[in-house]
């Protein structure tokens, strides 16, 4: 991707001055800093760039090599490049050391590369996850829930700075900012990190007493959220920015809730349907019926049973499901018939239902009851 001028990003003249530049910055990073701008990409985006332009144009060396070479030059500024080779720079030009640097790059020099830090780099605060249980009625209608979880937030006190208030952030003097200190021997150059700063390239002398200058601390926090009707066991519902807190001003990251739903005796779920049985005697299947439920929100809903209607017969009344989570409307009811079979009958009933079996033609144990009591008759 082509980068912009820097030139450009600063809305500054190539003539500009070291104070036009100074405020020129200052103008555009409080424009754009995130902690005005919280959740905006593009000021992010151009914070920054606006950051980087400075650094670059604010450094004399740094801003003549960016005149010179254009971006490449101005990021090889940062890479100390061929380390191991001092002795060869001895007695070249500054340009030839350039030239130099430049070349350590492009072939990989990298292992010597040190970025330069003016402070600490903004990071984005973690993902979180957290596991919310609803009954099946909740997940039904939907429902409001206080989630109450512990997580980073940014520090009030330093506004996300960890440097006592009237103090600064340093750049380590040991590395000059780059978090490493290099050190020779004979014809090689060694990196290690830097112990003063702990390979950070900056230290904070004053750290803000509330965070001790981690520019974030830990908490509880209760938030509302509300969970729509029709969410489904094993849904994740993404709340933007509601994770940690990045630090040093870094974006926040999200909170994930993991929905579980409880299973309920009556009713289940099969995709956006609501399913349910009812027990029906056989008269009421021979004649049909009409037989009210109680639903999951309360109401009544009323189940017309045909005439000669089978057991196992899926009755659907549509639209009376659950909602659609993606896209509109609602899933159906679908209520299956099954056939109550008394084991125990009223004499006078099991004598009715005996004739009608004889009106019928079919055989049954009739009034001895059980298989037992047959097979005695038998034996006997
Ligand atoms: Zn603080
Ligand atoms: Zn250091």
């Amino acid at each position: 991707m082509a980068q912009k001028d820097f030139y450009e990003i600063l809305g500054i003249q190539r003539t500009a001055s070291a104070e036009e530049i100074k405020a020129a910055y200052r103008k555009l990073a409080l424009k754009y800093h995130p902690d005005r701008n919280p959740n905006n990409k593009e000021a992010e985006e151009n914070f920054k760039a606006v950051s980087q332009a400075y650094e670059v144009l604010s450094d004399t060396t740094k801003r003549k090599q960016y005149d010179q070479f254009g971006h490449a030059g101005a990021d090889m500024g940062n890479g100390q490049g061929f380390g191991g080779f001092g002795g060869f720079g001895q007695g070249a030009d500054i340009n030839m050391e350039n030239i130099f640097d430049m070349f350590g790059d492009i072939f990989g020099g990298g292992q010597q590369k040190k970025r330069k830090k003016s402070g600490p780099t903004p990071k984005r605060g973690h993902d979180l996850a957290k596991e919310v249980t609803l009954s099946f009625e909740e997940s039904f209608k939907g429902v409001t829930k206080e989630i109450t979880y512990y997580h980073f937030v940014a520090c009030s006190t330093c506004e996300g700075k960890g440097t006592e208030k009237g103090t600064s952030v340093h750049v380590c003097k040991e590395c000059d900012g780059t978090g490493q200190t290099t050190f020779r021997q004979g014809m090689f150059a060694y990196s290690q990190q830097c112990s003063h700063c702990h390979g950070l390239g900056y230290t904070i002398p004053s750290p803000c007493k509330t965070c001790k200058g981690q520019s974030r601390i830990q908490k509880y926090d209760t938030i509302s959220v509300n969970i729509p009707a029709g969410i489904y066991d094993g849904a994740e519902l993404r709340l933007a920015g509601k994770g940690d807190a990045g630090i040093f001003g870094g974006e926040y990251g999200d909170l994930f809730l993991k929905i579980s739903v409880t299973p309920h005796k009556q009713f289940k779920r099969v995709d956006d349907d609501l399913e349910s049985a009812i027990t029906l005697t056989y008269p009421q299947l021979v004649f049909g019926c009409q037989m009210d439920i109680e639903m999951l929100d309360g109401l009544k809903e009323t189940i017309k049973v045909p005439r000669g209607c089978p057991v196992g017969e899926r009755i659907v009344i549509a639209g009376k499901g659950f909602s659609k989570v993606r896209g509109k409307g609602r899933g159906n009811l679908v209520i299956t018939t099954q056939c109550d079979i008394p084991k125990k009958l009223p004499t006078d009933v099991q004598e009715k239902l005996e004739e009608y079996s004889e009106l019928i033609g079919t055989k049954t144990n009739g009034a001895q009851g059980s298989i037992t009591a047959f097979f005695k008759k038998f034996l006997r």
